[in-house]
């Protein structure tokens, strides 16, 4: 079938004039839909890679397109130097929603970007330098969040990266204890590994990374980047492991699809000096509107407990698979990995023949991050790709 399709325009002109650094699937995007996705040829698929964690509410959910369209008529940009209502309104509802002292925000328009915000805040409020970060962890890829992510891949051509960094094993707490001294400033971790395997953390290991930060005076830092806003069958993750951190970042699905992220401040947290730090597009009131809706449609629609419940039924079908090249299956919610014995590619390029979506978390891991919106029927048909791919394989 790949080998009969031909290249469309739109892969010449992209392959043409892009930078290059995505490496790109023979797959031409024209719409979404909830959980679909529609090529070229009006062929549909089941979209398990969810804007890569940013569709949890699907494509082009109603209630986006209506916020967006209105505020678009509105009020476009307003940068943070003036109050804006849609922002203001938006603020207090993000607080509210936050785990615990997570009171004050401030709001930029990536995940990179909310990373970067969080080093400055925990550097200037402890007056300390030093950030313990996980093995596998990920947090993004410009200069500072790159110095936190480990994978090599990632961190190689860009040396040297910023100093003061150092990475543990993720779920060690007795090498978390010895790196956390009086020069740590904070702990950065993903309550779930994403891109590092989907790997959720030991509850006991979150814990400790908690209870050591507060004893030795460092901040710890969620990142809740690709956990965030129901995926894993709560708001957020942290709140199945009974901690608030000081800090905690957001991007991906905070706006239903629209570019923003968040950086959430409790009260161990200092202030920035004015004017040290800022951005352009920061709280612009297009993506404040769409993040106020993508609030309420997670609310009404009940979609973290929509992801637990289709998760578990997506988690029972996957681990139901006998097969030789499965090693493990895990994850939360609609956050699930299966690892492989053999290297995902072939797999995803299987699945996508098949109709279905998928993304790697690693070379051997499968990850699904299917829009919360998404049917039972369709996660079942998803199960049964994999299992039939798997067994083609073989
Ligand atoms: C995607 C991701 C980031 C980086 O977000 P960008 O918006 O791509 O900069 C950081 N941390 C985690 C856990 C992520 O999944």
């Amino acid at each position: 079938m790949a080998m009969l399709s031909t290249i469309s325009t739109t892969q010449q002109l992209e392959s043409q004039h892009t930078s290059g650094v995505y490496p790109k699937r023979d797959l031409t995007i024209v719409r979404g839909e909830g959980a679909y996705v529609w090529d070229e040829q009006g062929r549909r698929y089941i979209d398990c890679v969810g804007g890569q964690g940013a569709a949890n509410l699907g494509h082009s959910h109603p209630a986006i397109v209506e916020a967006v369209s209105r505020q678009a008529q509105t009020l476009i940009s307003c940068p943070e130097i003036f109050y804006n209502d849609v922002r203001a309104a938006y603020l207090a509802e993000l607080t509210a929603v936050a785990p615990g002292d997570l009171n004050r925000a401030f709001l930029c328009n990536s995940g990179a970007e909310a990373v970067e915000a969080a080093i400055k805040f925990a550097r200037v409020s402890t007056g300390r330098t030093e950030i313990v970060a996980a093995m596998r962890g990920f947090h993004g890829r410009t200069m500072g969040a790159l110095s936190a992510t480990w994978n090599k891949k990632y961190r190689a051509p860009f040396q040297p990266l910023v100093p003061d960094f150092i990475h543990v094993p993720f779920n060690n707490i007795a090498a978390l204890d010895a790196a956390i001294g009086d020069h740590t400033a904070a702990v950065l971790l993903e309550p779930i590994q994403g891109e590092g395997g989907v790997r959720p953390a030991d509850p006991a290991f979150l814990q400790a990374a908690h209870a050591l930060c507060r004893e030795r005076g460092a901040l710890l830092i969620l990142d809740e980047i690709q956990t965030g806003f129901g995926r894993t069958g709560r708001l957020f993750a942290s709140e199945g492991y009974d901690i608030t951190p000081d800090i905690m970042v957001l991007a991906k699905s905070i706006a239903g699809g629209l570019p923003m992220g968040a950086t959430l401040i409790g009260s161990r947290v200092g202030e920035l000096p004015r004017m040290s730090h800022g951005s352009t597009f920061g709280g612009n009131s297009l993506t404040a509107a769409a993040a106020r809706a993508t609030l309420q449609v997670l609310r009404e629609e009940r979609l973290p407990e929509r992801a637990a419940q289709l998760g578990q039924r997506l988690m029972d079908r996957l681990s139901a698979i006998q097969h030789p090249l499965i090693r493990e299956v895990r994850g939360q919610g609609l956050m699930i990995g299966m690892e492989l014995k053999m290297k995902v590619s072939p797999v995803l390029r299987a699945l996508q023949e098949r109709g279905v979506l998928a993304l790697p978390a690693g070379a051997t891991v499968l990850r699904l991050l299917p829009p919360l919106v998404i049917s039972s029927e369709d996660l079942d048909v998803v199960a049964d790709a994999i299992a039939s791919v798997l067994f083609d394989m073989t």
